[in-house]
């Protein structure tokens, strides 16, 4: 099992056995940590790891997931830092995401090459059997997640205008950020198991009378950050020793190579 995630998600304290590694990707490698919780195996790769922050639309998604791939890895996980587009859904809220819908552009999109690629069904972009475990892990410590929730994809790295957030919320959208979607599109294009856990860092533009306020993002994110790892430390606790493999899901056979 892997993790993508941001850099708050910090690996090298939490896992047992934790190890700087080199993955490779084919034609470079990308550093991730390498450990183990309750006896599964994990590796944590950060979206962003080229030491400096990066915009969205620069992070190498494809030579991310292609690393897991080459790494044997079958399940992935990812945490998604966003912002909500309804008074519903409050700062610190934390979802499932199960549906998104995409409105990035100028980034790498796909997984496939120009001539070997195929038609992936996103009828269920999100594994049904990993955000159940996810779902149930919350509930054994007592983490509120809300099980559904729809996440629109932007390209960044500007906010919404005002009248965007209503629009994203009018076609059905709960949340919105800029990496979540090319990321599962990514794992489902590579036939691997993807979840996403979102938490709310902000409010979507113009849902309050008041500036957005950045600088409260930052306590936002760790908290959301240490619950994530509280509840993958309660799903690596409740999996069989097998688990890391058994799917019992239809995402691997969702991305076809047939043209
Ligand atoms: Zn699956």
């Amino acid at each position: 099992m892997a993790i993508i995630g941001s850099q708050d998600v910090d690996a090298s304290e939490w896992l047992d056995e934790a190890e700087r590694v080199e993955l490779p990707t084919g034609d470079k490698t990308v550093p991730a940590t390498l450990g183990r919780l309750n006896g599964h195996e994990l590796i944590v790769l950060p979206r962003n790891h080229s030491g400096r922050p990066l915009a969205p639309h620069a992070i190498d998604y494809r030579g991310n997931m292609e690393a897991l791939v080459r790494a044997g890895v079958r399940k992935v996980l990812t945490t998604a830092m966003v912002a909500s587009l309804r008074l519903a859904i409050p700062k610190d809220t934390m979802l499932l995401v199960d549906q998104f819908i995409e409105f990035t552009k100028d980034r790498q999109f796909t997984y496939f090459d120009d001539d070997n690629f195929g038609f992936a069904d996103m009828t269920e972009p999100y594994c049904p059997v990993l955000r159940e475990q996810l779902g149930r892990a919350a509930a054994n410590v007592d983490i509120d997640i809300v099980p559904n929730a729809c996440y629109v994809g932007v390209a960044g790295p500007r906010l919404e205008t005002r009248a965007e957030i209503r629009m994203f919320a009018l076609l059905g959208a709960d949340i919105i950020g800029h990496t979540g979607t090319t990321d599962a599109v990514m794992a489902r294009e590579a036939g691997l198991c993807f979840a996403s856990v979102a938490g709310v860092i902000t409010l979507g533009a113009g849902l309050i009378d008041q500036e957005m306020l950045v600088d409260n993002w930052h306590d936002s994110r760790r908290g959301h950050a240490a619950r994530f790892r509280q509840i993958v430390t309660e799903l690596t606790r409740t999996l069989e020793p097998d688990d890391d493999t058994r799917t019992g899901c239809r995402c691997a056979i969702s991305a076809p190579i047939e043209k």
